[in-house]
């Protein structure tokens, strides 16, 4: 690759937002580059896994369209599916619910994004860091300077872009998990309270073994650390520890703004991941899919790139808004002691819970 090339966008970062920005923006016929520090990018596995199906994400995020054009999950990245979740009380009573979900492969998930993005001409510089973006330059840490119409921050919670232009701040919970063999629940499983403080644990059932992990909250968890919590829950299951992981959700949602004159943010960089539930993956592809193709109008025909923010609120706005309330809600809610959460999680309360799991109003004023 030549110093000082030119391209029409360059995308820092390939997991679900930014493969998605490069498929849509290449499919416009855009010269596009995508840079990833990882090789194989998705490798190694930092994720729960869950995924809501196609027909869920429609009822979820009823605004957004043609939802089975943007996910086309492979079989391989599939590896369980589940048309049931669980809600788990401090003293291990159950709530049920039913929830079409898929248990993914992630990292097999998200090598098909990038086979997808690459199948439309987008190409990739896998193994370089960007240290730097200045103008319309991206310096990458062994010195090479590439050069970009648009650049896209899509390099998830620590982006580059998003530390150095953005002083706006997220909350984001440290989060560890462990992939373990046999048989744990017959339901995906979110477990609250004491477990987890300010978070949740989750069991995702796989084709073979879990997916088991927790999130919590600084502030909330007393002075013990995220090892000793997450420790204490997955050493509670039988079966080989295969594989631990650990990382950042960010969870006070979008920023005001994701649009900075060439410079965009999507995904977790811009705060697309919905507090009440922790789903980072669709919702990064839904704001990967409206950048695309807007950088794609932009550079074709002028249009202005803010319509990336436009757009994103007609699609999203409404579900975004209602998973921060719910958040705000359960912040309150889950630092009540295990007891009160055993009488506040009921038959009367149920309803409420799965609409603020599901992003919808929880109340009827708000
Ligand atoms: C432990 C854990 C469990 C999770 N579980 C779930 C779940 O079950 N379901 C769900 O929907 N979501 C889950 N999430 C959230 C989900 O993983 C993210 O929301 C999603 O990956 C966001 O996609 P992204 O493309 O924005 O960022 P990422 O997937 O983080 O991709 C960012 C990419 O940018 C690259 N990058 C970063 N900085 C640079 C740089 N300076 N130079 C070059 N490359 C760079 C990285 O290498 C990476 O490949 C989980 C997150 C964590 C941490």
């Amino acid at each position: 690759m030549a110093e000082e090339e030119y391209w029409d966008a360059i995308i820092i970062g390939g997991g679900p937002a930014g493969s998605t920005v490069a498929r849509y923006a290449a499919e416009g016929g855009l010269s596009v580059l995508v840079i990833d520090a990882r090789d194989p990018i998705g490798s190694p596995l930092q994720c729960g896994e869950l995924v809501p199906t196609n027909e869920e994400m429609k009822r979820l995020c009823p605004n957004v369209p043609e939802m089975d054009d943007l996910f086309r999950t492979p079989e391989n990245a599939i590896s369980n599916t589940s048309k049931k979740m669980r809600v788990v009380k401090p003293n291990g009573m159950g709530m049920e619910f039913d929830f079409e979900g898929l248990v993914l492969d992630r990292v097999a998930h998200d090598e098909a994004l990038v086979k997808l993005a690459a199948s439309k001409g987008a190409e990739y510089l896998l193994g370089n860091r960007v240290k730097r973006v200045e103008e319309d330059s991206v310096l990458l840490s062994n010195g090479v300077k590439l050069r970009g119409r648009v650049i896209v921050g899509a390099g998830g919670h620590n982006d580059p872009i998003r530390k150095r232009y953005w002083s706006e701040k997220s909350l984001n919970i440290p989060v560890k998990f462990a992939l373990k063999d046999g048989n744990h629940s017959d339901a995906l499983e979110l477990h609250f309270g004491s477990v987890a403080p300010g978070g949740y644990a989750w069991i995702f059932p796989k084709e073979s073994g879990s997916n088991i992990g927790l999130g919590i909250q600084r502030g909330a968890s007393k002075g013990k650390s995220l090892e000793v919590y997450a420790n204490h829950f997955i050493d509670r299951f039988e079966g080989a520890e295969t594989f631990r992981g650990a990382g950042y959700l960010p969870m006070s949602g979008t920023i005001r703004s994701f649009v900075k004159g060439k410079y965009m943010l999507v995904g977790d960089s811009a705060g697309m991941v919905l507090p009440s539930n922790g789903a980072g993956i669709t919702i990064a592809m839904i704001g990967g899919r409206i950048a695309g193709e807007v950088i794609s109008e932009h550079i074709n025909d002028g249009l202005d790139l803010k319509e990336y923010e436009k757009r994103w609120k007609i699609q999203m706005g409404s579900v975004m808004r209602n998973s921060k309330r719910a958040f705000r809600i359960g912040n309150l809610m889950f630092r009540f002691p295990d007891w009160v959460l055993n009488i506040a999680l009921n038959r009367l309360t149920k309803g409420m819970i799965w609409r603020a799991v599901t992003c919808r109003r929880v109340f009827w004023l708000f």
